[in-house]
């Protein structure tokens, strides 16, 4: 059976994948030179099953068509290194590499949605915003390997708009991905209230001043995560919910318009709370729609979770 490799900013899980199944799995950090790195997962897989018959790999960064891989942004050292060939050096199996979106899109295709959707884009909420694009029964990868990255699409011009971490200003990601989800709750809180910073500061670093000072004197800390965003419930949470909504709606949206999709398929660890801001992304897309159509599709929760980074890296190799 083969084996799935899900490389995330701070772990690598390894699996052994049989259909949609997860047989066995392993779990390691990330640290270290690329051949470090690109050793302990050839390690990975001889622990998991030394008799495999191919091995995948979702990466958290893009593959250019000769198989090099672009850069991964939050694990250094990587840009132009081919990390196919260097696995299969270590491995001398059939190895496929694929960003880690389109790689769960692949999953999405095969085992999940793509059982009733032909075209379908598949959205990764989580630090970044990414995403998988299948059209008519097939995942498209892009010449580049960059098809899908929905993340950068403009939903905010001018001076004002907030920077993304690509550099850029008024990305979806910059309003949609975490840190800006946590940026608009500590903005709303008003961390002054709660902990004596000067209104007017930047929320972001008040919000980690705040924390470390909150904790010295007792005070809960402000929500790290989203789930403890959601938890709050309160006005903060309300906001934070508008602003993801809008984000996505807006840049989704300006998307289907392109596309005409048949679904729109969420996942990662904001999509478990889907129902809170779906009414939200769909007004929001009504708004940018060509035509009422447009922003009438089914907007959904991947059926794979968690799992689908794995599964989809698995069948990669046969899929190419
Ligand atoms: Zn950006």
């Amino acid at each position: 059976m083969p084996i799935g490799i899900d490389w995330g900013g701070t772990s690598i899980k390894a699996a052994i994948v049989d259909g949609a199944a997860v047989r066995g799995f392993a779990r390691i950090e990330t640290s270290g030179e690329p051949a470090a790195i690109l050793d302990a997962i050839a390690g990975l897989v001889r622990v998991l099953d030394p008799r495999t018959e191919s091995v995948g790999v979702a990466i958290p960064g893009e593959v250019r068509p000769d198989g090099r891989c672009w850069r991964l942004p939050n694990v250094p050292g990587f840009e132009d290194v081919n990390i196919g060939a260097e696995l299969h050096a270590r491995l001398n199996l059939p190895i496929g590499v694929e960003n880690d979106a389109t790689a769960a899109a692949l999953a999405e295709r095969l085992y999940g949605w793509g059982n009733q959707y032909g075209s379908f884009l598949l959205v990764t909420l989580g630090t970044g915003i990414g995403g998988g694009l299948v059209l008519d029964g097939h995942v498209r990868r892009g010449t580049g390997g960059f098809a899908g990255e929905i993340g950068h699409v403009l939903v905010e011009s001018g001076e004002q708009a907030w920077t993304c971490g690509c550099g850029k200003r008024g990305c979806m990601e910059a309003y949609a991905g975490i840190a800006g989800l946590l940026r608009k709750y500590a903005a709303v809180k008003g961390s002054d209230s709660l902990f004596g910073t000067k209104r007017g500061s930047d929320p972001l670093s008040a919000a980690s001043a705040t924390e470390e000072e909150g904790t010295k004197r007792g005070f809960d800390p402000f929500p790290r995560t989203i789930k403890e965003i959601a938890d709050a419930d309160d006005a903060g949470t309300q906001a934070v919910w508008q602003q993801l909504g809008w984000a996505l709606g807006t840049g989704l949206g300006v998307i289907n318009n392109v596309l005409d999709l048949d679904a729109i398929v969420f996942t990662g660890g904001v999509a478990n709370s889907l129902s809170r801001f779906e009414a939200l992304i769909r007004k929001a897309m009504q708004a940018r729609a060509f035509a009422p159509p447009l922003a009438q599709l089914p907007l959904l929760t991947s059926r794979l979770g968690e799992q689908a980074g794995v599964i989809g890296a698995a069948h990669l190799p046969a899929a190419k």
